[in-house]
């Protein structure tokens, strides 16, 4: 009987309205969107607190204020980001907002993601044969991950390992060695198309590639993404292999779909997933697959 299988919608990382106008941005519209995928059959809702005009906003009370109105909607689990705009420069200041936020039951994020590694974020211009954001890089030292590991264990939130290329999966492995990160460990397998480079490219192949060097003798899950790219090509294959998914339009705009909203590129995914003879996880089922403890954060 395979594992039921967790979507995670991922709603609107820093994507504007430009290319599709669902973008969620205040914390109702982000509350009425992880309602709505939850209803899709999401189990994890992923985002980025954002300003009225889009811009992100890193301020504590709006995390808090989001994720209470998520809470007295659903019961979906909560993953904020950290947020990558510190860039390193100031650690403590990255997860102070999160760290913040767990200090009380009713705020604390179930799942936070830690990236294993750094990347460089320009985009690529091939009409124009030349790059964009060319200065760009999201730099995550490993002493500033150990830091994070340790932080969170301490404070009960479970880190997501999100992984860009094997040396990331590589190093979260060691980090399992040492003791600062549970198992189950909890990857999200990053790809990217379009105009970033950094990953690898959103195929089969490219999820082939991550998922061979998962670490071996460790209890894990993973959940497949594909930042600048349609996901729902993946969608079958993650459910073949026993994987999970991350679904959203945050990542992408989806065009070929019309630029739907988010909780119906969970609904595709789950109808495939079913498809694929996978039940879809709810929240407690995913909390028992992560090891997440049972109860529910009180809202
Ligand atoms: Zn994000």
């Amino acid at each position: 009987m395979p594992s039921k299988m967790i979507l995670e919608a991922r709603i609107n990382e820093y994507a504007m309205r430009d290319q599709n106008p669902h973008v969620p941005w205040t914390p109702d519209e982000i509350a009425d969107t992880a309602a709505r995928c939850r209803e899709a059959g999401a189990s994890i809702v992923h985002f980025h607190a954002r300003n009225p005009d889009g811009s992100p906003s890193h301020e504590f009370e709006v995390y808090a204020e989001i994720i209470r109105k998520i809470r007295a909607r659903c019961d979906i689990l909560v993953h904020p980001t950290l947020g990558w705009f510190a860039n390193d420069d100031d650690p403590d200041g990255r997860i102070r907002c999160v760290t913040q936020l767990a200090a009380d039951p009713a705020t604390r994020p179930d799942i936070a993601p830690i990236d294993t590694g750094s990347v460089n974020l320009d985009s690529w211009d091939a009409q124009a044969g030349r790059f964009e954001h060319a200065e760009r890089v999201y730099m995550n030292r490993t002493d500033t991950l150990e830091r994070y590991a340790r932080e969170f264990k301490r404070v009960g939130i479970k880190p997501q390992l999100v992984t860009w290329a094997v040396g990331f999966t590589r190093r979260a492995a060691a980090m399992i060695e040492m003791g600062l990160i549970e198992q189950p460990a909890y990857f999200l397998v990053n790809m990217t198309d379009g105009p970033c480079l950094t990953g690898h490219p959103g195929t089969p192949d490219g999820l082939d590639a991550h998922l061979r060097f998962l670490p071996a003798g460790v209890r894990c899950e993973w959940s497949s993404n594909v930042v600048g790219g349609n996901l729902l090509a993946l969608a079958q294959m993650s459910a073949r292999l026993g994987g999970h998914i991350a679904p959203g339009i945050g990542d992408y705009a989806y065009p070929e779909l019309d630029c739907p909203p988010n909780e119906q590129i969970v609904r595709i995914a789950a109808d495939i997933a079913r498809q694929e003879g996978r039940e879809i996880a709810t929240p407690d089922d995913a909390r028992a697959l992560l090891g997440l403890p049972a109860k529910s954060n009180p809202v």
